[in-house]
């Protein structure tokens, strides 16, 4: 998720660390460190910005010409620096970097500490520096492999060893890593911002690619043994294209990287046919079942993704549910009981307004799960179970990956009360986990054509006011597709549930405002359609989410947006990705700063 880079040559590594790592500041963390080796391996670490890292290498920096560098964004221990990487085996002799999660990295801890192994660190991480010690017969090549072959998870990873200080051992698995080439110098790095100051001639590694890195060349193989002989690729984007992989702004990388954050967020989620929270232990089956109240706190997009968790909770588990807008909830004297759950969510964690209702909450003996994708942040310490989100850090400020993982995490959630209070036949709650596991291709589908979506934000970018509509389901999405399209393109616009149009909205139907529909297949589906006819006798163009294979919305739509069949409750997260496009194109043609829009902050820290 974070930063990796490394680097072998004549060199002192340590500046080259440094840059590299300020580099890739952009991508967020909360740590960093290095390990250079220097005879041995040493090793500074330290909590928060790299301005720390360097104040502690201004007395007694190590030097050397091989280095490994580290950005953590903690998902597996708070963030401090213990749990900064790079990581140690027990001799001291070899470090580890990585990027990613250790999905089994708790039965791996057991069993090396069952071996003797001492571990220094909450991290998954740490047991990849003690697995490979294991492994270690004289070949650091060989170790990695033997020890990767045992990891289940992502990864992008780092390794040097005293006993071979002429190398650096680097493997990918669904987390990003290049090889950098220079002339008597090679490197590695997350992403190519990091090594532009010395080289531009780039190897990308491939998932299941290990590579050997020396001063005179790289060796690639598969996992498996297979040579692999990729071409060098010359890099001509400047520093700022390159942060942002060749798209034009963090929004659009984004939301193209929602498959991803999906597929992270749900990745531990279900072990052997069964849901599990990892973090939530403090959440008794006991209590769980004793549960008769649910309310979802929440604020802006966060808010949207608790009005989905509405739905699959109470058709789910069976249990009522309210959401609630925080700055709402902590003033208005909500009834709460000792049977009662909150579910706080907040991207940063640190919502001055979400805070404060949990707070609340617990002080009226409520049992909170907080939801954030920010390990270590102010919900979390204070929650009884936590969810994370694993988008890794969003630097747009609208919100786009980190909403359809809450969504993902919500739907867990969804399914673990379920489960836990036999609410559903076992044989239907697995059709639903094989459904969200598949979600993460449906956004890619989705992903994979928005020429239809750009035509559409070219026709109605000038319009000064946008209505969009959806029932069930299909109401957060709108309400998200709408708060999405004013926040940057700062165009009016207004989601609603499409059976209260009659009661105020028609008014303002006219030509000039579109109204995009949410008409994906459900038990609601006539119903939308004869909302959408009464859009049209009044003059307004309707622009349609719906269902592949559904021809005949063909007929009342001006522009159909098609997202593939999904289960009714889940569809909300392939339906809204068309709605962020949306907006994200006609605030691009409208010359807006998608993001950075006016007067937003990322992170609302005050009430
Ligand atoms: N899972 C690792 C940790 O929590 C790596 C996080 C990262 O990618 O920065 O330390």
């Amino acid at each position: 998720m974070c930063g990796i880079v490394g680097c072998i040559g004549q060199r002192d590594t340590v500046p080259v660390l440094i840059n590299g790592l300020k580099r890739l500041e952009y991508r967020g963390y909360d740590s960093a460190g290095i390990a250079v080796l220097d005879g041995g391996i040493s090793v500074v670490r330290r909590l928060g910005k790299l301005k720390e890292l360097e104040e502690a290498l201004l007395t007694g920096a190590p030097s050397g010409q091989i280095g490994i560098g580290h950005t953590r964004w903690a998902t597996h221990g708070k963030p401090s620096e213990e749990n900064a990487h790079p990581h140690l085996d027990c001799t001291g002799n070899l470090a580890v970097v990585h990027n990613g999660i250790i999905e089994n990295f708790i039965a791996l801890k057991e069993e090396l500490q069952a071996k003797g192994h001492v571990f220094g660190s909450e991290t998954d991480t740490e047991v990849i520096a003690h697995l490979v010690e294991e492994k270690y017969d004289g070949n650091l090549l060989e170790a990695v492999k033997a020890a990767i072959k045992e990891l289940r998870g992502s990864f992008a990873l780092a390794v040097i060893s005293k006993h071979e200080p002429d190398r650096i051992i680097a493997a990918r698995k669904d987390s990003p890593l290049i090889l950098g080439i220079g002339e008597g110098e090679n490197f590695i790095a997350s992403d190519v911002p990091a090594i532009l100051g010395y080289t531009r001639s780039v190897i990308f590694l491939d998932n299941d690619e290990i590579a050997e890195v020396t001063c005179d060349g790289v060796k690639i193989t598969t996992f498996d043994d297979i040579a692999v002989n990729r071409e060098i690729f010359t890099v001509n984007w400047d520093d700022e294209a390159a942060e942002k992989c060749g798209y034009e702004d963090f929004m659009l990388k984004e939301i193209n990287e929602q498959p991803t954050a999906v597929r992270e967020t749900i990745r531990s989620s279900f072990v052997g046919g069964d849901v599990r929270l990892d973090t939530a232990s403090h959440l008794t089956e006991d209590i769980i079942k004793g549960l008769n109240k649910i309310f979802i706190v929440a604020c802006g997009t966060s808010y949207h993704a608790g009005l989905v968790g509405k739905n699959a909770i109470e058709n789910w588990a069976g249990i009522p549910v309210e959401v609630d807008i925080s700055s709402e909830f902590r003033y208005r004297n909500p009834i709460i009981t000792k049977d009662t759950l909150v579910v706080a969510i907040s991207q940063s964690g640190e919502t001055a307004d979400t805070l404060a209702s949990l707070r609340e909450a617990r002080a009226r003996g409520a049992k909170v799960i907080a939801i954030s994708n920010v390990v270590g942040s102010s919900i979390t310490r204070e929650a009884d179970g936590i969810i994370h989100t694993h988008a890794g850090p969003e630097i747009g400020v609208a919100a786009t990956k980190t909403l359809v993982s809450q969504m993902a995490a919500i739907y867990t959630l969804a399914l673990y009360l379920a489960q836990v209070r036999e609410a559903m036949p076992k044989a239907e709650i697995d059709k639903l986990i094989a459904e969200v596991k598949a979600l993460p291709d449906k956004i890619a589908a989705v992903l994979a054509d928005t020429s239809v979506i750009e035509e559409c934000a070219r026709r109605f970018s000038e319009c000064r006011s946008f209505l969009f509509l959806g029932r069930g389901i299909g109401v957060p999405v709108a309400m998200e597709g709408a708060l999405k399209l004013k926040e940057i393109s700062y165009i009016h616009a207004e989601g609603y549930a499409a059976g209260e149009m009659k009661h105020g909205p028609i008014a303002l139907l006219e030509k000039a405002v579109p109204v995009v529909v949410v008409a994906t297949k459900g038990h609601t589906y006539e119903k939308v359609i004869s909302n959408i006819q009464e859009v049209k006798a009044r003059d307004s163009y309707v622009i349609a989410v719906a269902t592949e294979g559904d021809e005949e919305i063909k007929q009342q739509a001006e522009y159909v947006f098609y997202v593939p069949e999904t289960p009714e409750l889940l569809s909300a997260i392939p339906a809204v990705v068309p709605l962020q496009l949306l907006s994200y194109y006609i605030a691009k043609i409208r010359g807006c700063n998608v993001d950075q829009p006016r007067n937003l902050a990322k992170s609302v820290t005050v009430e």
